[in-house]
């Protein structure tokens, strides 16, 4: 069984529902702001971090406020970055690969049709590319002539109980993943579903790269769950008050999915009855 972590690093309070939630044209200039995670997956034996986040220098030059260094995070919630023996990164926009170095003992695992997405031809539109940070690429790039990169084509198991989904949307090659907790199966939808919006609405966020397979993506995040509400959104600011955080300190910081997700399933049992 896996503890299910979510440490926000950063936030991007400028942005608007248009960015966030595509067709709402009632509302599309009211603010919507976006939180930026990783996830920590711990158990008695490994300890995995999906995405590695972003730094100081892309959240310049994004204009995000960054509250802490991902790998400052990772301190916080308990975590030695050295213990740490695995990277699951759901995909190479530039908010879920850098500081790759902080994680000096970690395979990387990441989906063949990304690495081949983001290192090919489809770099040459600078709309797309702007979605990526070179540096980032190119860190990934090395980790892989290094030998510290496993590519898949679809579902992968990483360890008992976490398991990497190929969910083709916001970009050819995102993964989702799922975790087996005390409360039943959790699933981290990364950018498959930025907002809770997304899932409940089943209207896709406009940040993707086909259309019709981000509507099947959103089914598909829900079915991997055990229940509706134990898909985590990728960029929601909500994750924060949906979860309880891992201490008082900590507070919109770092909030501990599993635990609540006891209870998601008891009340989706009880409704079933
Ligand atoms: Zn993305």
């Amino acid at each position: 069984m896996w503890e299910v972590l979510a440490l926000r690093f950063a936030d991007a309070p400028g942005r608007m529902r248009r960015d966030n939630i595509l067709s709402v044209p009632l509302d599309q200039d009211r603010p919507m702001p976006m939180a930026f995670f990783v996830w920590l997956l711990r158990s008695a034996e490994r300890t995995i971090l999906v995405d590695t986040g972003f730094g100081p220098e892309e959240a310049a030059d994004r204009g995000l406020a960054l509250r802490c260094l991902p790998v400052e995070a990772v301190r916080l919630a308990g975590t030695d970055p050295h213990a740490i023996s695995d990277v699951i990164l759901t995909h190479m926009h530039f908010d879920h690969v850098g500081g790759l170095a902080d994680y000096p003992n970690a395979r990387f695992h990441v989906q063949a049709a990304e690495l081949v997405h983001a290192t090919g031809p489809a770099m040459s539109d600078l709309g797309t590319a702007r979605g990526y940070a070179a540096a980032s690429v190119c860190d990934v790039v090395r980790a892989l002539f290094a030998g510290r990169v496993e590519a898949y084509d679809g579902l992968r198991e990483i360890a008992p109980g976490v398991e990497v989904h190929l969910i083709r949307s916001h970009t050819p090659g995102m993964q989702a993943v799922r975790i087996q907790t005390s409360g039943g199966w959790v699933v981290l939808a990364a950018d498959a579903a930025l907002f809770y919006e997304n899932l409940e609405t089943g209207v896709p966020s406009p940040v993707l790269w086909h259309l019709g397979d981000m509507y099947v993506a959103l089914r598909a995040v829900k079915r991997l769950a055990s229940a509706p509400a134990m898909v985590v959104a990728g960029d929601d600011p909500l994750v924060m008050e949906r979860f309880p955080a891992l201490s008082t300190e900590l507070d919109g910081t770092i909030a501990v999915i599993a635990q609540a997700c006891d209870r998601y399933i008891s009340e989706a049992q009880d409704a079933s009855i």
